[in-house]
């Protein structure tokens, strides 16, 4: 072997389905992975290594012990400095691959937001653990006709499956409603393998290389599922014409995600957890506030956040002014500590 096939990228150039062609688009692509636990540090850490030119990586939070046993591109340091996912994630690649751009985004995907976030790029991976978070992107993609790979994953087994607005089924064409909350299994609820995790991302980026090179959509369009545990994988062939479907979506082109309001607050599921959003933009001064609260709890600072911890409850205020609250699932509990300890 010689020449340029000696290089970073050799063994995937020498695959058929990409070669030297399909790995120059790979470096001109942009993807945006939405959410960065377990099938996102996973997407993330792929693409990189495979050479995608931009990646533009969003997550809400911290790096926490229990996300080490299956979370790609995090180390005992993230967990110890209360590093956040995104920011730990970009600077882990940046020591894999040099070549590419990576963009971290310490932030919630709302309504608000997620427009801007999915629209300069060629693809989204969703790397989400609620489904709130994939119905909002599925409306963003499919407004935009921006392709997306859904990915879930809970105990042993995942699916997976490539959206193309306009060419395949979306999201909605078939679960035309998203489970009332607290209704379906959770990786906080009933646990998940890594090797799960690791699986399911692993098909999600294999759908989002070969799109990206190809540009070619199944036929039929396929939902790929796993089972680790029982030694099984198997594909689900669902019919391509969007337009047989009465999709609100994709068809009517109602937009009921992107349209809602956002809640200012919200309980985690499964998690003794609640998000705190701000009601005004203005950004907190993270730096004068710990000087503050120091004589409260055990106090951590950095440039993108303040963590308190004190009692049996942890506030962690983001420099975009969402406060995360754990030790507690109630709202108000939740609320008066934020105006207790943090006074916001
Ligand atoms: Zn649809």
């Amino acid at each position: 072997m010689s020449g340029m096939l000696d290089g970073r990228y050799s063994r995937q150039e020498l695959f058929a389905g990409i070669g030297r062609e399909g790995q120059e688009r790979l470096a001109g692509a942009r993807v945006l992975v939405a959410g960065c636990g377990g099938l996102g540090t996973v997407s993330a850490s792929l693409l990189g290594r495979a050479g995608v030119g931009f990646l533009r990586i969003v997550d809400r939070d911290v790096v926490d012990l229990s996300n080490l046993q299956r979370q790609a591109l995090f180390s005992e340091e993230d967990v110890r400095l209360a590093r956040p996912k995104a920011v730990a994630a970009a600077e882990r690649l940046a020591d894999i691959n040099h070549q590419i751009t990576v963009e971290p985004r310490v932030a919630d995907i709302t309504p608000a937001s997620v427009r801007e976030l999915v629209g300069d790029v060629d693809l989204v991976v969703d790397g989400f653990d609620t489904f709130e978070g994939r119905y909002l992107l599925n409306d963003a993609c499919v407004e935009r006709g921006i392709p997306w790979v859904y990915g879930a994953c809970v105990e042993a087994r995942g699916v997976a499956m490539l959206v193309v607005p306009g060419r395949t089924p979306c999201l909605r064409c078939l679960v035309p409603e998203p489970p009332e909350p607290g209704a379906s299994p959770t990786c906080d609820t009933v646990g998940v393998l890594g090797s799960a995790t690791h699986a399911t991302a692993a098909q999600q980026v294999a759908m989002a290389l070969r799109w990206l090179v190809t540009r070619e959509v199944p036929q039929p369009a396929v939902m790929v599922s796993v089972d680790v545990w029982e030694a099984h994988a198997g594909r689900l062939e669902v019919a391509n014409e969007p337009g047989s479907r009465r999709c609100r979506c994709c068809v009517e082109r109602r937009f009921d995600f992107l349209d809602a309001p956002l809640p200012p607050a919200a309980v985690l599921c499964g998690r003794s957890a609640v998000m705190l959003r701000p009601l005004s933009p203005a950004r907190p001064g993270l730096a004068a506030l710990a000087e503050r609260v120091r004589g409260l709890g055990d106090v951590l600072v950095s440039e993108h956040l303040l963590r308190l911890r004190s009692g049996a409850l942890e506030l962690t205020l983001f420099a975009d002014g969402r406060i995360l609250v754990k030790g507690t699932g109630d709202l108000t509990e939740a609320r008066s500590a934020a105006a207790r300890l943090l006074g916001v």
